[in-house]
C-alpha cells in the first residue's frame, strides 16, 4: 500500500479541503480549494509543495482557492471534468471515467458521479483505500440536485457504494450531524444507524471532524445508500417501487427538513 499521508483543512462555515501526500516523493494534491490563504498556510506549515489541484465540479465553494493557490504554487496542474474545461477557473486537465491521474507513486482513478451537478468526478485512490467524493455523498446524507436528475444521482451513489467496504470516503463537507438528524426520522429503527449517530455528536462535540468515513458504515447506515434495501423501503411504503424513485422521494423530503 502506497504510504499517503492526507489531512484535512476546514475552511469557510463547514467545507474541508483534502491535501494528499506522497511520503515517498513529495508531491501533494490539493482537493476542491474552497479558498486559498488557510490552505497554503497549511502547506507551507507542512512543507507540502502542492503539485496538483483535483477539483470535483465548478461550485464556488470547490474553486475559488485555485488561481492564489496556482500563485502560490505555479506549476500545479489543475485536474477537473473534461465537459467543466473553461468553467473551472485555470483548469488545464480536462478529466473522464476511467482517467488516471499519478501524484507521485500514488494513483488515482477518477469516477464519473453525476448528480448534484450535470458533471462531477470523484477522485478513487484504490491503494490507498480513499475516495474524495466532493458533494455527490456526504456522511449520513448526499448532495442535494442541482443539475443533475435523481436517476443519476442513484447510479452515482450506487457506484460509489460498489468500492470496498475499508475506502475511507472524504466529503467537501461538514454535514454529519444535521444529516444524522435528518436519516434517523426515516430510519428510526436501524441500529447501525443510531450508533454512528451517537458516535458523530461526541466527535462534533469535541470539535473534531467526523470524516472520514468506511464505505461500509456509510452503506449500513447512509439513508441515500440504502434505497434497494427491501426493509427500508418496505419500511418507506415504497416496498414494490423503483429504487431510484425511493431516492427521489428521500431527497425531497430532506430538501423540506
Ligand atoms: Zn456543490
Ligand atoms: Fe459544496
Amino acid at each position: 500500500m502506497r504510504d499517503l499521508d492526507i489531512r484535512l483543512v476546514p475552511v469557510l462555515n463547514d467545507n474541508y479541503v483534502h491535501l494528499i501526500h506522497d511520503t515517498a516523493t513529495g508531491k501533494t494534491a490539493c482537493v476542491d480549494p474552497a479558498t486559498d490563504a488557510p490552505v497554503i498556510a497549511a502547506a507551507r506549515d507542512w512543507g507540502w509543495e502542492i503539485s496538483h489541484i483535483l477539483v470535483t465540479h465548478p461550485h464556488y465553494d470547490h474553486t475559488d482557492g485555485v488561481p492564489a493557490i496556482l500563485d502560490a504554487f505555479p506549476g500545479a496542474a489543475v485536474y477537473g471534468s473534461r465537459h467543466d474545461l473553461g468553467i473551472i477557473p485555470k483548469c488545464d486537465h480536462g478529466v473522464i471515467d476511467g482517467d488516471v491521474i499519478d501524484v507521485g507513486a500514488a494513483r488515482a482513478t477518477v469516477l464519473d458521479v453525476p448528480g448534484h451537478t450535470v458533471h462531477h468526478v470523484a477522485y478513487h485512490f484504490a491503494d490507498a483505500h480513499a475516495v474524495f467524493v466532493g458533494d455527490t455523498l456526504f456522511s449520513l446524507g448526499c448532495g442535494r440536485l442541482f443539475g443533475g436528475t435523481a436517476e443519476q444521482m442513484w447510479a452515482s451513489l450506487k457506484k460509489l457504494r460498489a468500492l470496498p467496504g475499508r475506502t475511507r470516503v472524504y466529503p467537501a463537507h461538514e454535514y454529519t450531524n444535521a444529516n444524522a438528524d435528518f436519516a434517523l426520522t426515516v430510519d428510526p429503527d436501524n441500529p447501525d444507524l443510531q450508533a454512528r449517530a451517537d458516535a458523530v455528536l461526541k466527535l462534533r462535540e469535541a470539535g473534531e471532524p467526523t470524516i472520514p468515513v468506511a464505505m461500509d458504515m456509510e452503506a449500513r447506515t447512509n439513508p441515500f445508500l440504502r434505497c434497494d434495501v427491501p426493509s427500508f423501503m418496505a419500511h418507506l411504503g415504497m416496498g414494490d417501487g423503483d429504487p431510484a424513485k425511493v431516492f427521489a422521494e428521500l431527497r425531497s423530503r430532506k430538501d423540506t427538513f
